[in-house]
């Protein structure tokens, strides 16, 4: 079975930000780990194109909504080669091939008698494309994410019995603990499954943007519907002539913000179930990058931008930033002044300095190359174990955590060249054997965690790794001592000062 990885299709009315690229960035570590460790690897993303938002947005700018849709899709599909995505797919909910899908999988929902006709009346958010429960309704009848007022809603639509699922979706919680992820999140689905779960509405009347209902072409699927069903649709079609559903299907992650969360945990389930699909392994629902605007600094001024960080820093600078700063799954604040000061002391100094003086070392003491001696006991012995770790981290998407049991050892390396001080042996010729031991040990743990860092920092590692003459990033060579000593060549600062 493969790892899939999906990012929430992203709507299109939004233009891209840093929370856009937060999510594409945490699965693009996933993924890339995971085929570092030789896996089948599936990852998509998307956008998520239709709904009344659009169509009004169109209407407002005398265009189609298919056009308004195309232009707006075109700056998510260009984000991801910025911030080095590597995704196998890019969906777009308004192609034919998915549209068809969707009215095959939701006509079987319905002959498998999950669905009717009934009267809606309620509150509806239309920024959240999302009819409100009680307790979701704010003061004054406000939307209570939002905070903007609630259109009232009278129409007849279709349902989904969700409420029919209410025992197998308490099963699913109590049989599988980390369906959802991080435990803050299983135990908030948890408890709105537990509240009782009342039925939704399935379709729209009075919308033509969206795909027709087969069995009552006046009505398009409630876009909810139309956009969840693109993590199965997408493995019809992602690769010509093949389906890639029995090769990909159950997920394996399905990454969002918590704001999402009920669609991805609770509907989702339950109409996977309706269609007779098996269950994803994992719903991760991570926090919120807030933004303290207090904290401002000399060069970003006081928001965080993450085009201007890529454009003055590369991004690299802002993939380890996100999920240095914060512990993916919480939320947490983060500043422009915070991401100078992550970048000076940590990637500049602690791991650009330490690689630039390694090399350096190797040129001057050991004729470029790598020594061909068994690395220090002692230093191994702190690298004991770390591979597994990482790896077991990152199969729970605990991704902060991984990148910092990483760094410990990025700290170590620099302590270690602090204790042995190369530059005082290569004085004594006496003591030439000690100096080799010293820089192999020091060559073979940057080496291991430039392999392990290789998700976060693809590029800046893949430089570094050609510049010690081991391209190699296959899983195996993560571990402390399974490298191959070579020649080094030369290699530009990897996080130099700004301009
Ligand atoms: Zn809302």
């Amino acid at each position: 079975m493969g790892f899939y990885v999906t990012t929430p299709i992203f709507y299109v009315n939004a233009a891209p930000h840093l929370g856009h690229a937060y999510t594409a960035i945490g699965c693009d570590i996933l993924a890339r780990h995971q085929r570092q460790r030789g896996e089948e690897v599936f990852f998509l993303t998307g956008t998520d194109e239709h709904g009344e938002p659009v169509a009004q947005a169109a209407e407002r700018e005398g265009v189609s909504p298919k056009e308004l849709a195309d232009r707006n899709a075109a700056r998510f599909q260009d984000l991801m080669p910025i911030l080095n995505v590597s995704n196998d797919f890019f969906i777009r909910t308004s192609d034919e091939r998915h549209k068809a899908a969707v009215q095959e999988i939701m006509q079987r929902v319905h002959d498998n008698g999950h669905v009717y006709k009934g009267l809606y009346e309620g509150w509806y958010c239309p920024r959240c494309a999302d009819f409100k429960t009680e307790a979701e309704i704010g003061p004054d009848d406000t939307c209570k994410i939002h905070l903007i007022a609630l259109t009232r809603e009278h129409e007849e639509n279709w349902f989904f019995r969700l409420s029919a699922f209410q025992e197998q979706l308490e099963a699913l919680y109590a049989d599988r603990p980390d369906f959802v992820l991080p435990r803050i999140r299983y135990n908030e689905a948890h408890s709105f499954i537990k509240g009782g779960l009342q039925d939704v509405s399935l379709s729209r009347a009075n919308l033509t943007w969206g795909v027709t209902v087969p069995w009552d072409t006046g009505h398009v699927f409630y876009v909810w519907f139309d956009a969840l069903l693109n993590y199965v649709t997408a493995l019809r079609f992602a690769r010509d002539g093949e389906d890639l559903t029995d090769a990909f299907w159950p997920a394996t992650f399905h990454v969002m913000a918590k704001d999402i969360l009920k669609f991805h945990c609770v509907f989702w389930p339950a109409l996977l179930l309706a269609a007779g699909y098996a269950l994803p392994k994992h719903v991760f629902v991570h926090g919120y990058l807030l933004m303290d605007e207090h904290k401002m600094s000399k060069s970003l001024g006081n928001v965080l931008d993450p085009f201007q960080i890529i454009d003055k820093f590369g991004t690299d600078a802002l993939r380890y930033y996100c999920y240095r700063e914060v512990s993916f799954g919480a939320d947490g604040n983060v500043s422009p002044a915070g991401f100078e000061e992550r970048y000076t002391t940590e990637l500049a100094n602690d791991y650009g300095n330490l690689a630039s003086r390694t090399l350096n070392m190797l040129r001057r003491y050991a004729d470029a190359r790598v020594p061909e001696v068994e690395p220090e006991p002692e230093l191994a012995g702190d690298f004991a174990g770390l591979d597994d770790e990482v790896a077991a981290l990152l199969d729970q998407a605990q991704v902060t955590q991984a990148l910092d049991r990483i760094w410990q050892r990025v700290r170590r390396l620099n302590r270690y060249v602090e204790e042995q001080q190369p530059w005082q042996l290569a004085k004594d010729p006496d003591r030439a054997d000690e100096l080799a031991r010293v820089l192999a040990s020091l060559a073979e743990g940057l080496r291991t965690v430039t392999v392990l860092l290789h998700p976060y920092l693809p590029e800046s590692t893949s430089k570094l790794l050609a510049a010690l003459g081991a391209p190699d990033i296959t899983y195996a060579s993560a571990r402390f001592g399974a490298g191959t000593p070579g020649a080094v060549g030369e290699l530009a600062p990897l996080f130099p000062k700004p301009q």
